[in-house]
């Protein structure tokens, strides 16, 4: 599959150098079952941020630990050094992201020798991705994203055949993900090597001898798989008695002394060392290829000391007598390679590796929550760099290219922020903190992007020289303040940008400091669709410029396009055009929230009790809870921490006086659970979702018999649905798997942990149902979610632990917030429950997706304003509700990326799981396109020239490269 032919225009895109790639140059191993065969894999695992920044990774500075110097720098310059010196040694690298700040300070020579050994064999790239990515609460979206980005990069800076990336290494992510392998799978990669997966079913496997097996990844593509390959052990790291890294932990590894002439020859040591490995290793092999990876983090600074001695390893392996052995060096392709070889039988796996305990009581499911805040913005970057890369195609400028643009800088920041250790949550605090400015400064460029893009787009239709007024981008509008509408004297105007490739009706909330206003759309017609309530004051948000009033307005924008309303200011004798509602406190007689399709009923004690539609009367019964995280006592007791979350006792419901303060206003009911837990529950026009809106925080601080209390707050809804045990949560984004509680498809479930043994990551959804009706719960960001009782879905939601959970990152999960007081958190999530919660779970994790992203500038007068500016567009052809736009991004001066996906599974809708055929060629409104060819998913390499239809089969994605002239 990795022959391709090439057309001489992609000659350009896809440089061909003619090498030999590691796959081609792998070692003679034997196949004489009776030998063992020992591919020694060397690599370092080289963290995109942790316990210091990725720029502290790369260039040194600020030492963990001052003595040892290392850096990433060095690390790929003394390995290129090494490689030159035996043609034999082979290195492995990942990180692109790592790679290309090398490439961007090494001398010359240097790169010219790293691309001759990816060209002769002597390294291989695996990942591909920008970073090695988590898999647990990364989205669907930026993975793809991530990997294009990686992919591309290799195309461009290293190029030649040896770059089309064959194995995913995931060595440290904390679990693994069924999407993210079929990710993998649909870019053309081989096989995976991982090293965490649940200790039972490790040992299971090593006991069954099936550590590499074949991972089944999609329902909808019964061929679809990859070749996984856990290992041995330890972990992803070398052999204790054969790790020489001036890091290594046991740091008491001698070196290899085979001159017998000199003091302290211990070459019998070492051979009677490796037979000991090779035996213990063995016992648990269906083949006779033992991977032995050398490596571990950071290693290799030292890199002629590993070398070395791994060189005289080999010889002394060869020399081995009791058995025979042939030993050499290798690269997970070749292992790969060899397994396809050697391996006459496989087993299968279809499940996933979630959640993951590398012992009793050690579940890491914590993460899938950790840093909520983090996580949150890291799903709103996202939206932006998809919707400002759409209006960068909309606007099209043949000056430009993928890595010329300015957004490029978000870009980068998002993919940086997939690492293991960032959406995750377990880096230390100053580096979340760094990844956090990473991503507002690209939030900087790619405001100024959206600015020009505004105003090419708008020159190109008007035909005017006027320029499209400055856009300025509220951030704060979450918590009802934006500066620009504050000070701005003048009539403003509200431009909606939506992303998402069906039109979109959704609420636009506008922080309000006028009394008197009226709203038109750009035909200058009066919205019926707008009003003001007061802000929810809470005393929660500490700002000081937040607004008295919100303007809400439900915002009606064509599919990847955008519109703008005038937002007129009216004197002080005019008669106010838009209602203002007021608020009332529940009572007997005021205890429902209705839009007239829901109603929403709330029991005495103020808390959600059920919901009336069309459909009936469903029990619908939310709040919240805190667990207490485990303590470190008994002294070594497992604690909850930025990993693993290990809950003390039952959970506490949260009311303080055990009633809940409710105040409703128009569309809105406003609770107040404790001084540092509210929520809006919101309905909107003409639907019949249910937002949950909750600002949770400064979690408080208490003591129990002296020691400090964690807190790990849920959100619990609880329904009339007889579950069976049985829940949805979604992988990456994309296919639902199936949960049952207290149980473990592929081992023997021990309930030790009935909670966080029961948790699992949500990144867009949760679904459960009965044979009458489903409840769907669509997040703004990754959770970990639980169903503990049949009916019941519960997501953690905020953490505070005051404990390290002992896994390294040696900082309790304590953040401090603005004002250091502790961080509050404000997230929301869609609720829809009944017969069409099922069907439309897909379109609303995608609504929620492309949220509408505002922006705001000055006007004079209406009419003026739409001659001179465009003041509404959509880019794209309708598509079916099936179909999503999923990446529309400008790669140079002639040609376009798109991608389509089908977002429904196979069974889940008769009607919209239906494949669709569509022309790639007619999706775009204004581009004229002349050619179109397929690519592999991260858009690296050809597969086909498309002329015409393309069949769209159940969330099938399908990347196509566009040629086009406007
Ligand atoms: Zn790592």
């Amino acid at each position: 599959m990795w022959l391709h032919l090439f057309s001489i225009d992609l000659l350009l895109l896809f440089p061909l150098i003619s090498g030999k790639c590691a796959w081609d140059t792998c070692a003679q191993w034997s196949n004489d079952p009776d030998t063992v065969n020992i591919h020694f894999v060397p690599h370092s695992h080289d963290d995109m941020g942790w316990l210091k920044t990725a720029d502290d990774y790369f260039t040194g500075i600020n030492g963990d630990n001052v003595k040892l110097h290392t850096a990433v720098y060095h690390i790929y310059t003394n390995v290129v050094t090494e490689l030159k010196k035996n043609p034999q040694r082979k290195f492995i690298v990942c990180e692109v992201g790592f790679l290309t700040k090398w490439m961007d300070t090494a001398d010359e020579e240097l790169i010219s020798d790293f691309m001759s050994f990816v060209n002769n064999g002597q390294i291989e790239l695996v990942c591909g991705g920008w970073v090695q990515a988590d898999e647990a609460s990364t989205h669907y979206i930026d993975l793809v994203d991530m990997y294009t980005l990686g992919l591309r990069k290799l195309n461009k800076s290293v190029g030649g055949d040896c770059v089309k990336v064959r194995s995913a290494w995931q060595v440290d992510p904390f679990g693994h993900s069924r999407e993210h392998s079929n990710i993998l799978a649909m870019m053309g990669y081989e096989s995976v090597y991982f090293a965490r997966e649940h200790h039972k079913e490790h040992d299971l496997r090593a006991k069954n001898k099936n550590l590499q097996f074949h991972w089944y990844t999609s329902n909808e593509n019964s061929e679809r798989k990859i070749t996984g390959t856990d290992f041995y052990g330890p972990r992803y790291h070398s052999p204790s008695e054969f790790d020489w890294d001036i890091r290594s932990y046991s740091n008491d590894t001698p070196p290899i002394i085979d001159n017998p002439n000199l003091e302290g020859y211990n070459v019998d040591n070492f051979r009677r060392m490796l037979e000991l490995e090779i035996s213990s290793r063995l016992a648990t092999q269906s083949n006779s290829h033992l991977l032995v990876l050398m490596g571990g983090d950071f290693q290799y600074t030292n890199a002629n000391r590993i070398f070395t001695n791994l060189d005289k390893l080999i010889k002394i392996a060869n020399n081995i007598t009791t058995r025979k052995v042939q030993a050499f060096y290798s690269t997970p392709a070749c292992y790969t390679e060899a397994l396809r070889e050697s391996m006459h039988s496989w087993t299968n796996k279809t499940s996933d590796f979630f959640p993951y305990a590398d012992k009793d009581n050690s579940y890491w499911t914590g993460y899938f929550t950790s840093k909520p805040a983090m996580k949150g913005l890291v799903r709103q970057s996202s939206n932006i760099i998809n919707s400002v890369r759409q209006l960068g195609v909309f606007s099209f400028n043949k000056q430009l290219d993928e890595y010329s643009v300015k957004e490029l800088k978000l870009e980068k920041a998002l993919g940086l922020s997939q690492h293991h250790d960032a959406i995750t949550g377990t880096s230390k605090e100053t580096v979340t903190q760094d990844y956090e400015r990473q991503l507002l400064n690209g939030w900087d460029t790619a405001e100024s992007a959206f600015n020009d893009y505004f105003s090419n787009l708008s020159q190109n239709f008007v035909h005017t020289s006027a320029k499209f007024p400055l856009q300025t981008f509220c951030r704060n509008l979450n918590e009802s303040q934006c500066d620009f509408t504050k000070n701005n004297q003048d009539n403003f105007t509200v431009v909606v940008y939506n992303g998402y490739s069906q039109n979109m009706k959704q609420l636009v909330r506008i922080p309000l400091y006028e009394e008197s206003i009226g709203i038109m759309d750009n035909k200058g017609n009066e919205l019926d669709q707008a009003w003001i309530v007061s802000t929810f004051e809470n005393q929660q948000i500490n700002n000081l410029n937040r607004s008295n009033n919100e303007l809400i307005f439900v915002a009606n924008v064509p599919a990847n396009g955008y519109t703008t309303y005038f937002v007129e200011k009216l004197g002080k004798s005019e008669v106010p055009k838009i209602p203002t509602h007021s608020e009332t406190k529940l009572s007997a007689k005021a205890n429902t929230l209705s839009n007239g399709l829901i109603t929403l009923n709330f029991d005495s004690s103020g808390f959600l009790a059920s919901v009336t539609s069309a459909e009936g009367v469903y029990p619908l019964k939310q709040q919240f809870l805190s667990y207490n995280g485990h303590i470190p006592v008994p002294i070594g007791a497992q604690t909850s921490g930025a990993y693993v979350f290990r809950p003390q006792g039952d959970p506490k419901v949260i009311a303080k006086y055990n009633r809940v303060n409710v105040v409703f206003t128009y569309l809105e009911a406003r609770q107040v659970f404790d001084d540092y837990l509210s929520q809006t529950i919101r309905l909107f026009p003409n639907d019949t979702k249910i937002e949950f809106e909750w600002t949770v925080g400064p979690l408080p601080t208490a003591t129990v018999d002296g020691w400090l209390t964690s807190l790990e707050v849920i959100t619990q809804y609880t329904v009339g649905i007889k579950s069976n045990k049985t829940f949805y949560t979604d992988a990456n984004g994309r296919q639902m798997m199936k949960r049952i509680r207290n149980y473990a498809p592929d081992f023997e479930y021990e309930n030790d942990e009935p909670v966080s043994g029961n948790y699992y990551p949500v990144t867009s959804s949760a679904f459960i149902e009965d044979s009458n009706i489903g409840m769907a719960v669509v997040t703004d960001r990754a959770q970990a979610c639980g169903s503990l009782s049949d009916g019941q879905l519960e997501f953690l939601i905020h953490r505070r632990d005051y404990y390290d959970d002992g896994y390294g990152v040696s900082e309790p999960l304590n953040e401090p917030g603005k004002d250091g007081k502790g961080l509050v958190v404000r997230g929301k999530h869609w609720v829809m429950i009944g017969k069409q919660a099922k069907k439309l779970r897909p379109q609303l994790q995608l609504q929620l997706f492309h949220s509408p992203i505002v922006s705001f500038s000055t006007f004079q007068d209406l009419q003026v304003s739409t001659e001179l500016y465009l003041t509404e567009y959509s880019g794209v052809v309708s598509l079916p509700e099936n179909i999503h736009l999923l990446t529309l991004k400008q790669l140079d001066g002639s040609s376009v990326l798109l991608r389509l996906e089908h977002i429904y599974g196979k069974d889940e809708d008769t009607d919209l799981s239906k494949p669709v055929d569509i022309d790639p060629s007619t999706i775009l409104k204004d581009l004229k396109v002349a050619s179109v060819i397929e690519t592999g998913l991260g858009a690296n390499y050809k597969i086909a020239d498309v002329n015409g239809k393309i069949t769209l089969n159940p969330l099938d994605i399908r990347t196509f490269i566009l040629t086009v002239s406007q």
